[in-house]
């Protein structure tokens, strides 16, 4: 190969739901896989998390949920939140895919494709916190609640949750959008139901803030062992991901490598330091399909350096490299090109998943 490739390591992955699950607990963990499991390759993650006991999956849209269906089976549950169009609700209540709701148009939807289906949709009701995205807001919320009531004894509906998104901008932001979400669930609970669940919080103030959490945490970022921008190290998690390119010639003091900002990476990123076979060396210049880096003592075609990863050539970490340029780490991950292979590692006895045996190539 003469380009990039991502390596994603099964291990990581595995040792960091371990971490995030038991720091959380007794709040469970929805593992959240938005932006094809942020850039790592959705279906192997999602495998990986159900296999390993996780109970939910966040796929953010529908499509993405029924292709996790088809791969996990019947369990653990899938949770889609992007409003979306009547075939795909319509594809999500058949795949059993429980369905974030944050207006009433899209309730309405939802109950006449379960009607026409004949069977019971999940729904989890958002409430509006704030963030005025999208959410029913306070004023409509009884309203609303009352209908959804309604359409579980039409058998339409299952009221399954009550959730909604913070800001993570302040705490005391966070602790108003938290004390209005719990008035939501109160409301919920004064007309006789009582969720499975409820939810609030991603990454960070999942993992920091233990008195927002509720029965369940949507965890994206750091599964993945990307922390916030300008945030602290996470004890215990390590970067899944790591971006090598191959040097492709020597040319006096710099050597070529086969990497440029087709692949996805930002040309501000001129002057990282990169990890090679010697250490850490500078990135000099960054074309289109090819990088220039400051050489090293039997720099030679065939070795590879290292662009991002936990450091295990000396290269840094996705948020650091994402903090040069002002940006967030999944930023790095996401703008990487699809055409980029992801080559799944360190599988261990985990065998099951479906991959190519000897190599773990996903082929993009
Ligand atoms: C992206 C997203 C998350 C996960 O956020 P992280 O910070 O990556 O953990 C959780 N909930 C919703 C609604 C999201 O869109």
């Amino acid at each position: 190969m003469n380009g990039p490739v991502l390596h994603v390591s099964a291990r990581t992955l595995r040792a960091n739901l371990d971490v995030v699950r038991e720091r959380i607990a007794p709040s469970a963990l929805m593992i959240v896989l938005k932006d094809d499991a942020y850039g790592h390759g959705l279906e192997w993650v999602g495998g990986l998390a159900a296999r390993t006991g996780v109970s939910w999956l966040g796929s953010y849209d529908i499509p993405a949920g029924v292709a996790l269906r088809r791969i996990i089976g019947t369990e653990p549950r899938i949770f889609a939140w992007v409003t979306s169009v009547v075939e795909e609700i319509e594809a999500a209540i058949l795949a059993d895919i429980d369905l974030g709701v944050g207006t009433a148009e899209y309730l309405r939807l939802v109950c006449e494709a379960a009607a026409r289906l004949g069977r019971v949709a999940r729904v989890h009701l958002k409430i509006d916190t704030g963030l005025h995205r999208n959410g029913i807001r306070s004023e409509d919320w009884a309203d609303v609640v009352r209908d959804t009531r309604a359409a579980e004894r039409a058998q339409l509906v299952r009221l399954v949750g009550v959730w909604s998104h913070l800001a993570e901008a302040s705490d005391a932001e966070d602790d108003d959008a938290h004390r209005c979400f719990l008035g939501a669930v109160e409301i919920v609970r004064s007309t006789g139901a009582e969720p499975e669940v409820v939810h609030l919080t991603a990454s960070a103030a999942a993992w920091w803030r233990p008195e927002l959490r509720g029965t369940l945490s949507r965890i994206g970022a750091f599964c993945f062992g990307i922390r916030s921008a300008e945030g602290p190290e996470l004890a215990g998690l390590r970067p899944v991901a790591a971006l090598s390119a191959p040097v492709i010639d020597v040319r006096g003091d710099e050597v070529v490598v086969g990497i440029g900002s087709f692949d996805g990476l930002p040309s501000s990123l001129r002057g990282l330091p990169v990890g090679t076979p010697d250490g850490v060396r500078g990135l000099v210049e960054i074309g289109e399909t090819s990088s220039r880096v400051t050489s090293w003592p039997g720099a030679a075609p065939g070795q590879d350096i290292w662009v991002f990863g936990p450091g295990d050539h000396g290269e840094q970490s996705a948020t650091t490299l994402a903090e040069r340029i002002d940006t967030v780490g999944e930023e790095i991950l996401t703008r990487l090109s699809p055409r980029v292979p992801r080559v799944v590692e360190d599988r261990g006895r985990d065998r099951s998943d479906g991959l190519d045996e000897t190599r773990g190539l996903i082929v993009p």
